[in-house]
């Protein structure tokens, strides 16, 4: 899904999740920092190219927004650092480790990661075989589900429309649970 569909949705969730227990501020930041980072995470290596100045500006975009095969080109070593950080970003695995170890350290859910679960989950089933599947079992296999691309017209439409209907609905039982 695209990275401000993957923000608000993680918003929604949570500010839904406020309405039911205290969940402080600043996780409440964590969580949607963390539904967004995974599609962050791989464009770090470019980031750095452009901030040392060997890489154009304009390279970053055209490859946050490129279709598969028309990335621009990158140096092998580059190239494999972005590809190893978006499966990582986008693995079920790693995710898991990840949360098994802070739970291990904290003695309880880490509550941020539950946004970083639902980028895995939703990219899962919003990338097809031939658009840039989610490779959800990294590092054990690429392998990703065929599900529906999330840029398919008629789906980013409908995924905005749900969003803004959810976004209605927490605003009106806001009123309803306020109101005299
Ligand atoms: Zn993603």
């Amino acid at each position: 899904m695209d990275l401000l569909a993957h923000g608000i949705w993680a918003g929604i969730g949570v500010a839904w999740g406020r309405r039911r227990c205290a969940i402080p501020r600043r996780t409440a930041l964590a969580t949607v920092a963390l539904a967004v980072v995974p599609d962050l995470l791989q464009g770090l290596p470019l980031l750095a190219l452009v901030l040392q100045g060997t890489l154009d500006a304009s390279a970053l975009l055209r490859y946050a927004t490129a279709s598969p095969g028309q990335e621009p080109a990158l140096s092998p070593l580059v190239a494999l650092w972005t590809h190893h950080l978006h499966c990582i970003g986008h693995s079920a695995v790693i995710a898991a480790a990840v949360t098994l170890l802070a739970w291990w350290w904290l003695r309880r859910l880490w509550l941020p990661l539950l946004g970083w679960w639902s980028h895995v989950v939703i990219d899962v089933f919003t990338h097809s075989a031939a658009f840039y599947p989610s490779p959800v079992f990294y590092p054990f296999t690429y392998w990703g589900f065929d599900g529906l691309a999330w840029n398919t017209p008629w789906f980013l439409a409908l995924n905005y429309a749900a969003i803004v209907a959810a976004l209605v609905w927490l605003r009106v039982h806001r009123r309803e649970s306020s109101a005299p």
